[in-house]
């Protein structure tokens, strides 16, 4: 495909998509093109909106008076909005400080549940603080973390393992694992299964109750849209909430925590995972942004997701192939998440190039070039003319 036919057909696209007016509902200023919403996703209007708000009357005029008001529910409301997107029932996600200490949260209550396991096993392509995260917990309990590539995963899995943790979109290639099928030998084996979800909410549909999931971990800050520091969130089945505890027991997650009492006795909820103050700014952020997912369907937001990124491969086997830039990302589009990677040698100057000029994407050494394409605020039209950029810089 030519790129004078390739933009007609994105013309064509973007015409039919339903979901082209949420396009409008974020604040991109009109020089920049953003691939790279997988990293940080853009302000939204309502963001900034709910914040100004937040300062000027909730903070300014009510003062201590908004915790009462508003903001100690906060983390039970985020999580309940976060639940639908993916799969959770109602009070079985609660968003609160970051991933990586969700994920040590989520592997520690793991490994208490499996005493006398002896072995963790990751994804060794996980998130460089996921493998940190659980080297630790491993750590703490003299267990040995066996870390081995995702195709590996299944065959690593015994009656050794207390508990299976791995990334269901790869941060750097995109790549779905299966996680039906690890899941389930997961708990043929009798371990828990941990799954990060950081490129996977908001971007790519996940069913964490038909999946049997035991725990789920998720940024707010990626395809959610929450900005900077968002909190993440946590899931945790709820047949397994009365028999969880966690590491980082604070007051938050105390029974009655305005009893003060001295000893800790934990809430008999979700909210047994918090620690201690939300971060009441960033969490309104984060809620604000979470309005936008009311009013769409994640299957819409994954049938335009494969559309984008299959245009955008389907451009660069004719156009940026024959240049010496390599797909780094599934072919297959069922096992692709909503970003593409590919590898060129000298990507870094060109990504830098690009983002000089407005087209922002992102570079993961070695060579790699992400571009992170979604669906409720890029067009068929953006995919074609960073083909444009990538040719012509
Ligand atoms: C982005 C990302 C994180 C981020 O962790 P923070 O603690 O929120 O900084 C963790 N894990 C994966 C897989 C990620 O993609």
């Amino acid at each position: 495909m030519n790129l004078i036919d390739a933009e007609e057909l994105a013309r064509t696209l973007d015409a039919q998509d339903v979901l082209a007016p949420m396009r409008a509902k974020f604040d991109l200023p009109a020089d920049v093109t953003y691939f790279d919403g997988n990293s940080l996703g853009p302000l939204t209007l309502r963001s900034r909106e709910v914040l100004h708000h937040t300062i000027d009357v909730e903070w300014r005029e009510r003062l201590i008076r908004s915790w009462n008001e508003d903001w100690l529910a906060m983390p039970m409301r985020v999580g309940n909005m976060i639940a639908p997107l993916i799969g959770a029932t109602q009070d079985s996600v609660i968003s609160c400080d970051n991933t990586s200490i969700n994920l040590h949260k989520a592997l520690m209550s793991a490994v208490e549940l499996r005493p006398g396991r002896t072995e963790i096993v990751i994804d060794i392509n996980n998130f460089p603080t996921d493998i940190y995260i659980a080297q630790s917990v491993a750590d703490q309990h003299g267990m040995t973390l066996v870390a081995v590539p995702a195709e590996e995963i299944i065959g690593a899995i015994s009656e050794r393992t207390a508990v299976v943790t791995a990334t269901h979109v790869d941060y750097r290639t995109a790549k779905i694992l299966d996680a039906p099928a690890i899941t389930a030998t997961a708990h043929q084996h009798g371990a828990l299964m941990v799954w990060d979800l950081a490129h996977t909410a908001g971007a790519v549909p996940f069913d964490v109750s038909t999946l049997d999931i035991d725990f789920a971990v998720g940024c707010g800050y990626k395809y959610l849209n929450g900005g900077p520091g968002a909190p993440a969130f946590i899931y945790v089945a709820p047949r397994l909430l009365a028999e969880s505890g966690q590491p980082l027991q604070g007051w938050w997650a105390h029974a009655a925590p305005f009893d003060f009492e001295l000893s800790f006795r934990p809430a008999p909820g979700i909210s047994r995972f918090l620690t201690g103050t939300t971060t009441v700014l960033s969490m309104k952020s984060l809620e604000a942004a979470l309005e936008i997912f009311s009013g769409v369907s994640m299957a819409d937001i994954r049938a335009k997701s494969i559309g984008l990124t299959g245009l955008f491969i389907d451009l660069f086997d004719a156009h940026l192939a024959p240049r010496g830039f390599m797909l780094a990302s599934p072919r297959e589009s069922e096992s692709r998440g909503s970003h593409v990677a590919l590898g060129f040698v000298g990507g870094k100057a060109l990504v830098d190039k690009m983002s000089a000029q407005g087209v922002i994407a992102d570079f993961r050494p070695p060579d790699l070039m992400r571009f992170g394409f979604a669906p409720l605020y890029n067009s068929f039209g953006n995919v074609v003319s960073l083909v444009h950029h990538l040719l012509r810089p």
